[in-house]
C-alpha cells in the first residue's frame, strides 16, 4: 500500500496520533453533547489529511481507496462521528477530482482545497424524494452565467461546520427527477435554515439536522456531467467503501475492548481459560471477514481506476451488486460484532463509564443500515439480479 505512495507511512502515522490524543479523548464528551468533533478536523486539517484524495499534481497525496480506507478505519477506532465527518468530506473531494477535472474552476477549486483545507459536507436527501437519492425534486436554475438553488434536505451533516456542500437537484426545472447534477455551493454563497433537529441515538457527533438551503453562485460550480454517473462511479462506491470501513473500525475497536476484558479476566485466573474467550474467539472471525470484505472491495477499485475501460465498469449491473452487498453486509455486521463484544463485556460494556463502555459505538454502528436504506439497496439488487448473470 505504500510504494506508490511513500508519504502514506507519516500520513497514518500522523492520523493514528490525531486518533490517540484528540479523537478517542473527546469522543464520549462529542457523543454526550451532540457537537461537531471540531478538534479533530482541526488537526485532520493541519495535518493536510483533508486533501489526501486531491491528485499530487494538485497539491494533494493523491490517495487511492485503500488509503483513504485506511484513515477512516482508523479514525473510526477512536470516534465514529469523526470518521463519519472525514469519509463524507472524503466522498465530496472524490466526486470533483473524478468528474470536474476538465474545468479550470474545479481546478483552481481543489488547489485552494488543498492550501485552506477546506471542509465539504452533503445534500442528497431531500423532503418528498424518501431516501431516494437518484431523484431530485429541488431544480437549479442558470441565467447569465449564475444559478440559483433552493433545497429542502431532511438531513445533512454538518453542513454549518463546512466549508461547501455538494448538493444534488435536477439539472433544470424542466428536467425529470432522475435527470439530476451536482452543484458546489459555498459557504457566503449560501444560507441555510435548520428545520428539524438531531437528537439521535449515535452518530451524534456528526450534527445532521435538517436544513433549508437557499444558495446562488456562479454557472462554473455546476459538477460537469450527470449526477447518474458521479453517483455510480464515485459516490456509491466511496459512501459503500469508506463507510463500511468506519463501520469496521467501530466494530474492531469494540472487540478491542472485549479482548482486554477477556485478558484482564485471564489475569484473574492464571493458568484457566476463561469462558469470554471462546465467544472472542467467535466475534473476531466476524471481525476478520468483515475487515477482508471492504478491504478487497477498495483493491478492486483502485485496480478497475488503473484499467483503461475501468470508469465505464464501474457502471456495470455486476459492480452496482457487489457495492450493494458490501454495504449490506457491513452494516448488520458491525452492530452484531458490537452486540457480541457486549456480550463478553457485560454489565462493565453497558455502563457508559467504564473502559469497557460500548454503548457509544452499539448506537453509531446503529445508523449504518439506515444510511442509504437497507431494505431500498436490497430492493434495488433483487431487481438487477433479475437479469444480472455472473460470468
Ligand atoms: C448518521 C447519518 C448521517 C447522514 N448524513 C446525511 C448527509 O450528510 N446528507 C444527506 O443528504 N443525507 C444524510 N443522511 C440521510 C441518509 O443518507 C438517508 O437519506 C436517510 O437516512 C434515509 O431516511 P429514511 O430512513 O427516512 O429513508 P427511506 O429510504 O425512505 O426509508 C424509510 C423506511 O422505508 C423502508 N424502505 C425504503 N425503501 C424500501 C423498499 N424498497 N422496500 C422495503 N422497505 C423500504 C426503510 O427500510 C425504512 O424503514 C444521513 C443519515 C444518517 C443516519
Amino acid at each position: 500500500m505504500t510504494s506508490d505512495f511513500p508519504e502514506f507511512s507519516a500520513h497514518l502515522a500522523a492520523l493514528k496520533a490525531i486518533a490517540a490524543d484528540i479523537a478517542a479523548p473527546g469522543a464520549a464528551d462529542v457523543d454526550a453533547n451532540s457537537r461537531f468533533p471540531r478538534e479533530t478536523v482541526q488537526a485532520l486539517q493541519k495535518a493536510k489529511l483533508l486533501s489526501a484524495p486531491v491528485p499530487r499534481e494538485l497539491g494533494g497525496a493523491g490517495y487511492g481507496m485503500r488509503q483513504l480506507a485506511a484513515l477512516c478505519s482508523t479514525l473510526a477506532q477512536a470516534c465514529g462521528s469523526s470518521a463519519m465527518v472525514l469519509a463524507m468530506h472524503y466522498i465530496q473531494v472524490a466526486c470533483i477530482v473524478r468528474h470536474a477535472l476538465q474545468s479550470a474552476f474545479f481546478r483552481r477549486y481543489l488547489q485552494d482545497l488543498v492550501r485552506d483545507q477546506y471542509v465539504l459536507a452533503s445534500m442528497t436527501s431531500e423532503n418528498g424524494t424518501f431516501g431516494e437519492t437518484r431523484t431530485s425534486i429541488c431544480a437549479v436554475e442558470r441565467e447569465d452565467g449564475h444559478f440559483k438553488l433552493d433545497k429542502d434536505a431532511t438531513t445533512g451533516s454538518y453542513c454549518e461546520h463546512a466549508d461547501g456542500i455538494l448538493v444534488t437537484c435536477r439539472r433544470a426545472p424542466d428536467a425529470p427527477g432522475s435527470d439530476q447534477v451536482l452543484v458546489l455551493v459555498r459557504k457566503g454563497d449560501y444560507k441555510l435554515t435548520q428545520t428539524t433537529s438531531w437528537d439521535t441515538l449515535g452518530m451524534r457527533g456528526t450534527c445532521s439536522p435538517g436544513f433549508k438551503l437557499e444558495s446562488a453562485g456562479p454557472e462554473e460550480q455546476i459538477i460537469p456531467g450527470s449526477f447518474a454517473d458521479s453517483s455510480a462511479q464515485t459516490m456509491v462506491p466511496y459512501s459503500h467503501i469508506l463507510w463500511s470501513s468506519l463501520w469496521w473500525g467501530i466494530a474492531a475497536d469494540a472487540v478491542a475492548r472485549a479482548a482486554e476484558f477477556v485478558r484482564a479476566s485471564a489475569r484473574k485466573s492464571p493458568g484457566t481459560v476463561p469462558p469470554t474467550a471462546t465467544r472472542l474467539a467467535e466475534v473476531s472471525t466476524q471481525l476478520q471477514a468483515m475487515r477482508h470484505n471492504w478491504l478487497a472491495l477498495a483493491g478492486e477499485f483502485d485496480e478497475l481506476n488503473a484499467r483503461p475501460g475501468g470508469m465505464q465498469e464501474l457502471l456495470s449491473i455486476g459492480w452496482a451488486l457487489k457495492m450493494n452487498n458490501l454495504k449490506i453486509n457491513a452494516s448488520e455486521s458491525a452492530p452484531q460484532i458490537v452486540h457480541k463484544a457486549l456480550q463478553i463485556t457485560g454489565i462493565l460494556g453497558y455502563k457508559n463509564d467504564t473502559k469497557f463502555s460500548l454503548g457509544r459505538h452499539y448506537r453509531d454502528a446503529l445508523s449504518a443500515a439506515l444510511m442509504i436504506s437497507n431494505d431500498r439497496i436490497a430492493s434495488k439488487s433483487a431487481s438487477m439480479l433479475l437479469v444480472f448473470k455472473d460470468n
